[in-house]
């Protein structure tokens, strides 16, 4: 089923560090080979065997209306004859900004990055610069990317490969990253408590996607939120899988909470490389050239993400039909899972929000980092392997979340269930 797969990873690894260019990708943690695609549409991708995946990672959150999404195509096909990169401002850059700014909540001012790291990176910068303190506030199993000060007791790969200190990071930077579990809200208290007038910023994924789907307690972010007020601290919010696609204004509108900076990546470019920080102006006003603290990019802005990403940003706007549809199709597939689970006697949980899904094999809530590393990922493992047998192409690790898109269709839900049952046959008999 996957011979061309098989020759392309022999391949691969002759030239590229462990075949892949994201270390995710490489299926480490489920083992066997990683699938080389060829192309999506909608919903399913298709390898280069031939073989058809309905996707649950879409691209690791962007594609919200499915693969390929025609408007997005021509806009990229249209504006490539104009130019693939200016290095000079452009009108479509203040539609984009003006666009992100109609949709969500606190964001004054807004400034495009070409991925998810940068944005988050750049926003701990500015709190620093801000508040004129070194240290943050980060929680196990986040993920941020991979600039130097996340990489301490990060989710997503970093926990996939448990790597408990990352070479090259050094003890510097390391110190100045503090970090407590998700959902404790007196260990964050705690931590401020130890480092009074030290933390600049807390930044956390506000529904955490990388480390399965964790949902914030009731109370918790309000409680940072009181805490970041009391004690002059910047809240940040990553946005960069929650951003429009818990709402149109993301996590900071579905729960009702206000975030001081937000970050945003793979989204707002409907695939194409792109990120962004915003905020209030008071903090924003501190970027170069307004401010002191500089922050650059050559690419920033680039026209064809913008162009990508403001097409779909706006169907996501002027549809919110669409919101109502994922969560309705998310909790169809998760009512459909729960059943085969239940019937399969084997312990689980699954999480979710919205279209944000995943499924621990575990006898215990999973609430934070260690819930989710105490579950069977074993058993993840032989589901994801089984799943992958029957076309359902799930995130290779049990430490990622899942994410539906608005092209899934009805059968496509029900096939996925239909795959679930038999691969939970299959892996437990
Ligand atoms: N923040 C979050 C919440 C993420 O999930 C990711 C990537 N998955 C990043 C930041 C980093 O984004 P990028 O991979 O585009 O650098």
């Amino acid at each position: 089923m996957f011979e061309k797969s098989i020759n392309l990873f022999n391949r691969a690894q002759q030239s590229i560090p462990g075949g892949v260019n994201s270390p995710v990708r490489a299926f480490k943690s489920v083992g066997g080979t990683p699938v080389f695609m060829r192309s999506a549409k909608g919903a399913y991708m298709f390898d280069a065997d031939g073989n058809r995946f309905i996707d649950y990672i879409n691209s690791w959150g962007p594609m919200i209306l499915g693969h390929a999404y025609e408007p997005v195509v021509k806009a990229i096909q249209d504006y490539a004859q104009y130019s693939t990169s200016f290095g000079a401002p452009t009108e479509l850059e203040i539609e984009m900004a003006e666009l992100i700014i109609s949709m969500t909540p606190n964001v004054d001012l807004i400034r495009m990055v070409s991925s998810g790291t940068e944005a988050c990176m750049s926003a701990i910068r500015l709190a620093r610069g801000f508040t004129s303190r070194n240290k943050i506030i980060k929680f196990e199993g986040c993920y941020h990317g991979h600039a130097d000060s996340f990489l301490v007791k990060a989710g997503s790969g970093v926990a996939t490969f448990n790597i408990q200190t990352v070479p090259g990071v050094t003890a510097g930077v390391a110190n100045d990253t503090l970090t407590c579990a998700y959902n404790d809200l007196p260990a964050v208290e705690q931590l401020i408590a130890d480092h009074q007038n030290e933390i600049a910023a807390i930044i956390i994924e506000p529904v955490a996607g990388n480390m399965g789907c964790i949902i914030p307690q009731p109370g918790f972010l309000q409680g940072i939120r009181s805490l970041c007020d009391k004690h002059g601290i910047v809240f940040i919010m990553d946005e960069v899988m929650t951003g429009f696609r818990l709402a149109p204004g993301g996590a900071q509108e579905r729960l009702q909470i206000n975030a001081d900076l937000v970050t945003y990546g793979k989204v707002i470019g409907g695939g194409m490389p792109v990120g962004a920080f915003g905020g209030k102006k008071e903090i924003m006003q501190h970027i170069s050239p307004l401010g002191n603290v500089y922050q650059a990019g050559t690419l920033s802005g680039n026209p064809l993400a913008m162009i990508a990403g403001y097409v779909m940003l706006k169907t996501l706007k002027e549809n919110p039909a669409i919101y109502k549809q994922l969560d309705e199709n998310t909790n169809y597939l998760r009512n459909g899972l729960n059943e085969v689970l239940k019937a399969s006697g084997t312990p689980y949980v699954i999480n979710q929000l919205g279209s944000m899904i995943s499924v621990h094999f575990s006898d215990h809530p999973v609430i934070n980092f260690a819930t989710a590393a105490s579950a069977n990922n074993e058993l993840f493992k032989k589901f994801f392997h089984a799943m992958l047998k029957r076309g359902v192409y799930l995130p290779p690790s049990a430490f990622e979340t899942w994410f539906l898109c608005s092209a899934l269709t009805n059968e496509d839900l029900d096939a996925t269930i239909q795959a679930a049952k038999e691969s939970l046959h299959e892996i437990l008999n």
